[in-house]
């Protein structure tokens, strides 16, 4: 499967993956889904309000949760998933994300190596929920 993200969602991830360096980032994925395809318009930063360990968790409070949604059908859009970044870490999913992992949300990681962004990749829960399945990214240039 794909997803497609538009350049200003990749610009934010990617900013607010260095600012939040060295502890994790995360944030809302949201925009357009019809059927199977989707296109990310917009990441929208939320605090990462894990209590401990903030290098190597992130925690959405439900109240961040609740406001993502209600601003993303303000604006007509539909909350497709979340972002983090694993700073000084692989893109890959951890033990503990797939613990959190709901099924059918896309899930963005950030590899953050010194402070600079590095590889990108995107994951959804397989339908047997015992792993995660790659989604292949497309990046859509800047309009
Ligand atoms: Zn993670």
């Amino acid at each position: 499967m794909r997803v497609v993200v538009e350049a200003p969602a990749g610009r934010t991830i990617r900013e607010h993956a260095a600012s939040a360096y060295p502890q994790e980032c995360c944030g809302a994925l949201v925009g357009r889904a019809s059927g199977e395809s989707r296109v990310v318009a917009a990441a929208w930063p939320v605090e990462n309000a894990s209590e401990v360990d903030r290098t190597h968790r992130y925690a959405i409070a439900p109240s961040s949760y609740l406001e993502v949604e209600r601003r993303a059908n303000a604006q007509g859009l539909t909350l497709l998933g979340f972002y983090h970044s694993h700073p000084d870490a692989p893109a890959r999913p951890s033990e503990r994300d797939l613990l959190q992992a709901l099924p059918r949300v896309d899930y963005i990681i950030v590899s953050v190596v010194r402070a600079t962004p590095s590889d990108i990749t995107c994951w959804r829960l397989r339908d047997d929920r015992v792993a995660f399945a790659p989604e292949e990214i497309e990046w859509r240039p800047e309009s």
